[in-house]
């Protein structure tokens, strides 16, 4: 049977539970997921690209890997479009949680589309639970010092924890 490929592109900075749990929902559909961590995103990051690979890479390997599935994490440098060609990836997962995501997810869908009508990008939603959790919540709250052991592994929380403190010695 085929091997079917996926990518899941996003920044990652940090990686939460709602990253984790799109993984594992994105598993269940392909044979082979490539977690791409995006370098140049529009957007500035917290961590630099070297710091969210192994970081991403550190939270994949927690997730218990269905028989016959591969995960893998690797950087992504050029078009999304290019990089899920050089793949042999036929579908793109993008995660949904509310309205607010959907213009900008249905502008992406639509740009790549006309890039390459053969990759389809398939919407997830997360579970109840970690469909709120964004990256710049987390960054906020823990830049505040508040708990956000509920929206990232221990091992996240302490670099976010290692991060603001660094930069509260250099105020
Ligand atoms: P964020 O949007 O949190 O800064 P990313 O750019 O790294 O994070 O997101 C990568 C993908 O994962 C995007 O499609 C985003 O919508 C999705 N995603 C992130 N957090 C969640 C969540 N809690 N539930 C569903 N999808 C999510």
């Amino acid at each position: 049977m085929a091997n079917t490929v996926g990518v899941y592109p996003g920044t990652f900075d940090p990686f939460t539970y709602g990253h984790a749990d799109i993984t594992k929902r994105a598993l269940d559909v392909v044979d082979t997921l490539i977690v791409g961590v995006a370098e140049h995103s529009g957007k500035f990051t917290l961590f630099s690209l070297a710091e969210r690979l192994e970081m991403v890479k550190e939270e994949v390997a927690k997730i218990e890997l269905p028989a016959g599935k591969n995960l893998l994490v690797k950087p992504i440098d050029n078009l999304l479009i290019d990089f899920a060609n050089q793949a042999g990836a036929k579908i793109i997962f993008r995660g949904l949680r509310a309205i607010s995501d959907f213009e900008l997810e249905f502008k992406l869908c639509i740009m790549n589309r006309r890039l390459d009508k053969e990759i389809e990008t398939i919407f997830l939603m997360a579970g109840e639970k970690y469909q709120f959790i964004s990256s710049n919540f987390v960054k906020e709250i823990g830049s505040l010092g508040g708990d956000i052991s509920s929206f990232v592994s221990p091992e996240v929380a302490q670099k976010l924890t290692n991060k603001f403190e660094g930069a509260k010695l250099c105020r």
